[in-house]
């Protein structure tokens, strides 16, 4: 292209004048734009800027690279408009979010749409305007007629009310066509949805400064009587102070806003207006907790580590005070000027938490998780950007691992062995706790892990020394670890001792409670669909010949089939084990508990958790505060039980069924059952007196539940390690799962037979499948996944890079390309 003059090119050729922006939608590469020699004066890393995209779009995007280079591949547009100032995303914070997207192969993109509040990408919104000079109306087709009149009465429409006119969804071509007549124009309406709070001050003007004039004023003011009064009231209001009053405390005396208006024009008052922070808290701060003797060591070991290692795992049981380490080391990161993350899985953030860190720390600390609203979650950004005093302690789910921290010091994952730190759904999927491992490196922070149950992952990681490991055996003033005592429900099946899914043994537990006014938890897990096939006289699952699994059942074709390696066989009459013909698909849930015990105990009060009772951003709480209050005696509920809670009148859980745990079709089945197993038990006798826990089970004598009674961890530990090695299951090889979907079967059948044997190619009998999940169709799509197992002594960049260039193969072949490919690293 010709330009005015050779030398300007050249000049231009030198300058910094374009940007590479990662744009909030998942292509691959970064684009980029064009910026004049003004703006390249402005804009900076980490900045927002406004710039059009394909044909009618504005996005928001994030300034990734500043430089001089001239794409080779299209012609760079230019950026439409800068945002910012100053950069909302830290420097660190980039290279965190390049560490994500590499490591969990997903594009820049997804990780900035799951990073930023959606406040702070803007709305783009195409308006049509009418041409005031178009007079031709015969022109117009019929359609194109119908918006030319709609704009006779409004004088702007959004393409969303041309939809709403026509009636149908393809409506550009109509915009597209009215434009070419030149009987319409377009504009891009950029709003910024985030509105900051703000509050009224008042104070007196500086022209009263001096105590005459002030009396002068007073005098003045006789003949206005109101005005007068609204002084004294302000005076009252200032106690001699010399802060300013809230203007809203003059309000709430009777003064009406038109007489403080008057003031305020006549310049007696001085307004002044203030962000209110949306989450404020008022608390009076309280000196943390001496550290007993064991907690004492630890924290000393902790440090000791933290002298040589980056992380550190914090083994510590139930109730030994971990909280109230944490607290110690919290407090003196922030003695260093230094901000700290604290995570948790997402359900555990209650206000119990909440509330007993804010004792300690005040207004230093910042929540954020999804319960929250978009604007509290921008502030909270804001005020970590510019260190603020108020964003010293971040306490939060998942997602804020992504939050923009400027000077980190310390990250605490508490509850590390919880799954729900891993996002399966959509991109990025991450894991919280590893991310946050990589957070505290690139910050030089110390990373704690801490769990009274650690994953297999993490233990393993411990023991090979990547990480410290402290331990902490003792619970607070010593309280005993619950009684733990299985109950044989086969048994009582066969003697006739069950009233609907209670043995005789649990009832008895249950009554004696109860007559002690004590509170019962009961947990009956439920996950998932993931049908179970169970024989419900031997209470056994068939499992997989080759995988260390249960066999899921597929109804449409009668079917056992496994999840990971693709066995499949006809569901057998009879159970294999007993040889019953009892094997039985059904599941029972919390409800069918609830309306037994509604029957059982008619004069208690029960209530139940699980999804479907905490909707709502207060539900979950309001049920835990009303349990804390015992207006509930008994309090049935799935594994949101377990997290955390700390009340000290229950001294009876009761698991109704752990063996649908234990059957659960997953290579981590039997750790999650010793993990969710000890965490309830956890929740019994949390004061002197020793709680009892009842485990129901068909099984009673499996390794897992043994292990559990006798809180034998190291033992369930070397147990799961030695059946992963032999199977091949993390964390001895790394797991990457491939999935795809398309509505076509057929077409999803053959994409991911291609993939499937590309994959062969590079990686062997290391790759499994593809196979069709139990549930093959979701959404009118069907599924294919195939599981690829990377061993450990290749290099994990090498082979993603592999796969990394299959799936851009396979993107290149014209009829695979509608099919939907998700990679899901760690899929575990
Ligand atoms: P964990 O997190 O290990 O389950 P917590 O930190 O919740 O244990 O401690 C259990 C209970 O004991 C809490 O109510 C806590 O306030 C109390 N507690 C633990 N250590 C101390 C301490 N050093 N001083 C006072 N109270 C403590
Ligand atoms: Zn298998």
């Amino acid at each position: 292209m010709l330009r005015a003059g050779s030398f300007s090119i050249y000049f231009k050729k030198l300058a910094i004048n374009f940007i590479n922006v990662i744009l909030p939608i998942p292509l691959q590469k970064l684009f980029t734009y064009r910026i004049t020699e003004a703006e390249a004066g402005f804009v900076k890393i980490g900045t927002r800027v406004a710039v059009p995209f394909g044909k009618s779009k504005i996005y928001t995007a994030i300034v990734f690279e500043i430089h001089s280079e001239e794409p080779k591949a299209y012609e760079a547009k230019e950026i439409f408009q800068i945002l910012d100032e100053t950069p909302i995303i830290s420097m660190i914070q980039l290279k965190h979010w390049q560490w994500i997207a590499s490591y969990y192969m997903c594009s820049l993109g997804d990780v900035l749409r799951a990073s930023l509040p959606k406040a702070f990408l803007l709305e783009s919104e195409t308006l049509v305007l009418k041409n005031a000079a178009f007079e031709e109306v015969s022109v117009l087709n019929d359609d194109e007629f119908l918006i030319w009149e709609a704009l006779e009465h409004q004088s702007k429409l959004k393409i969303q009310d041309i939809i709403k006119i026509l009636d149908r969804k393809g409506v550009l071509a109509v915009v597209n066509g009215l434009l070419s007549k030149e009987a319409i124009e377009v504009k891009e309406e950029i709003y910024e949805q985030y509105k900051p709070k703000f509050v009224k001050y008042l104070d007196l003007h500086a022209n009263y400064a001096s105590e005459d004039r002030l009396h002068g004023l007073l005098d003045g003011l006789s003949k206005a009587p109101k005005q007068r009064e609204a002084m004294l009231n302000f005076f009252q209001l200032k106690h001699g102070n010399d802060d300013p009053i809230l203007m809203k405390d003059l309000l709430k005396k009777g003064i009406t806003a038109s007489i403080i208006k008057a003031l305020v024009q006549k310049e007696v008052f001085e307004v002044t207006q203030v962000r209110e922070d949306r989450v404020s808290f008022d608390t009076d701060i309280q000196p943390i907790h001496q550290l007993n003797e064991h907690q004492l060591k630890a924290y000393d070991e902790i440090k000791e580590v933290f002298s040589q290692k980056e992380v550190c795992l914090l083994h510590g049981i139930t109730s030994s005070g971990k909280t109230e380490i944490y607290s110690h080391l919290m407090a003196e990161t922030l003695k260093q000027g230094k901000q700290v993350l604290y995570l948790l899985p997402e359900i555990a953030l209650t206000t119990h938490i909440i509330n007993r860190l804010q004792h300690f720390f005040g207004d230093k600390i910042s929540v954020f998780h999804s319960r929250y609203s978009v604007d509290e979650r921008v502030e909270v950004w804001n005020n970590l950007i510019s260190n603020s005093n108020k964003a010293q302690i971040i306490l939060g789910a998942r997602s804020s691992v992504l939050l923009p921290f400027s000077n980190l010091g310390l990250v605490i994952v508490d509850e590390e062995h919880e799954t729900s730190f891993k996002q399966f759904e959509p991109s990025p999927r991450y894991h919280a706790r590893d991310s946050a491992i990589m957070l505290g490196h690139l910050h030089k922070a110390k990373v704690l892990l801490g769990s009274a149950t650690p994953s297999v992952e993490t233990y393993y990681n411990a023991k090979q020394k990547k990480y410290g490991y402290v331990e902490l055996n003792k619970r607070y003033k010593d309280i005993q670890l619950p009684e733990i005592e299985l109950v044989d429900i086969k048994e009582k099946h066969r003697k006739k001792r069950m009233k609907g899914h209670f043995s005789d043994r649990l009832l008895l537990l249950m009554e004696e409670a109860l007559a002690e006014k004590e509170q019962i938890i009961l947990f009956q897990n439920r996950r998932g669909f993931s049908p179970i096939v169970e024989c419900s006289t031997c209470g056994i699952a068939p499992q997989c010949p080759n995988c260390d699994v249960s066999l899921t059942f597929h109804k449409f074709n009668n079917e056992l089939r496994c999840h990971y390696c693709g066995h499949h066989q006809t569901l057998p009459k009879t159970c294999p084990a007993c040889e019953n013909p009892t094997l039985d698909s059904k599941g029972f849930g919390t409800e069918q508990i609830e309306l037994e015990l509604k029957e059982l105990f008619p004069d208690t009060k029960v209530a139940r958790m699980d999804l479907d009772t905490t909707r709502g951003k207060y539900g979950y709480q309001k049920l835990l505060q009303s349990f804390h209050d015992h207006e509930i005696d008994i309090l049935v509920g799935t594994q949101m039980l377990t997290k955390g809670l700390d009340f000290k009148n229950v001294t009876l859980v009761g698991v109704l069924n752990a063996d649908n745990l234990l059957n659960f079709p997953d290579f981590r089945a039997h750790e999650r059952t010793y993990q969710l197993m000890v965490q309830v038990s956890g929740r019994a006798g949390r004061d002197q007196k020793r709680g009892k826990v009842a485990i129901q089970s068909f099984n009673p004598y499996h390794q897992v539940l043994q292990q559990v009674t006798t809180h034998d961890y190291e033992t369930m530990y070397q147990d799961q390690l030695n059946e992963r090695h032999q199977f091949h299951y993390p964390p001895l090889v790394r797991l990457v799962r491939i999935v795809l979907k398309h509505k076509d079967f057929i077409k999803v059948d053959a994409a991911a037979n291609w993939m499937g044997r590309s994959l062969v190619n590079s990686f062997g009998d290391q790759v499994l499948g593809p196979t069709s999940p139990s549930i093959g169709r979701i959404r009118n799509k069907y599924i294919k996944s195939i599981l690829i197992k990377l061993p450990p002594n290749i290099a994990l960049k090498q082979s993603k890079g592999q796969i990394q260039k299959i799936r851009d193969s396979f993107m290149s072949i014209p009829d695979y390309r509608a099919v939907q490919v998700i990679v899901d690293v760690d899929c575990y």
